[in-house]
């Protein structure tokens, strides 16, 4: 949106708060096509208007990305009246500036590696069905893995509704016989609906837990816990991927 308030403006472009806006508007050090701003409501045209703060240009930046660390229980929407979505989790300067939509699905009960964007384009790409970015999951399925299943991952599996699976890798990790579960991580190149969890079916395994932890070279940062996210320079984002 080329028109915004000015506080929410400064807000999503720097560190400052929306308060601390406030604030420095207060000690006359924000202005607007060199005259001081009086109000922290006022509408800017970030295209075209010249923001100062501190005698510091405000660079304007169009799009947004960010990465999510996806708890369960919420879904990969924009909006919706029965649940809570990934943007909800985003605070609400972020949103109003930028309008950011999730690239990509995970399910509601899937955690993980989501990114978030407003550059079509960049969604675009990586959700182009020709850009085979690998994705890695950890899995806990209720099943005992063997090495006939990583075979069957190598070779394409059948996964219904004439879907069959891409050469995938599946790694197994650890398995409890007496349990009858097993951990394993799974790398698969494609993003078809419900993917692992209707490869697994295929095998005769339930997934119990999914969690993304990487797309292309790009790792879920440990520090994120469930829920928490951070703002990444686009460039690197489409270098890591
Ligand atoms: N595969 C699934 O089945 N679910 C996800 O959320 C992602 C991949």
């Amino acid at each position: 949106k080329a028109n915004q308030r000015l506080d929410r403006f400064v807000a999503s472009m720097t560190p400052y708060s929306r308060t601390d806006v406030k604030n420095l508007i207060k000690q006359s050090v924000v202005f607007v096509n060199g005259a001081p701003a009086k109000k922290a409501n006022q509408t800017v045209n970030v295209e075209n208007d010249v923001v100062e703060v501190d005698g510091q240009v405000i660079a304007y930046e169009p799009f947004v990305y960010i990465i999510l660390h996806k708890p369960d229980g919420v879904i990969s929407a924009t909006e919706d009246n029965r649940w809570e979505t990934v943007i909800d989790l985003l605070d609400e300067e972020t949103v109003l500036t930028y309008e950011p939509f999730p690239v990509g699905r995970l399910d509601k009960d899937t955690t993980g590696l989501l990114l978030i964007t407003n550059d079509g384009q960049f969604n675009h790409d990586l959700m182009s069905p020709r850009k085979h970015v690998d994705k890695e999951y950890a899995v806990l399925v209720d099943g005992v893995l063997n090495d006939s299943h990583i075979q069957k991952f190598a070779k394409g599996l059948n996964i219904g509704q004439g879907d069959i699976t891409k050469p995938a890798e599946l790694f197994i990790d650890e398995v409890d016989a007496e349990k009858g579960e097993s951990f394993a991580r799974v790398v698969i190149s494609e993003g078809k609906y419900h993917q692992v969890k209707r490869m697994f079916e295929a095998i005769d395994c339930e997934v119990l837990q999914l969690h993304r932890q990487r797309i292309g070279q790009l790792v879920l940062p440990e520090e994120l816990e469930a829920g928490e996210y951070v703002q990444v320079d686009g460039d690197a984002l489409r270098k890591a991927i």
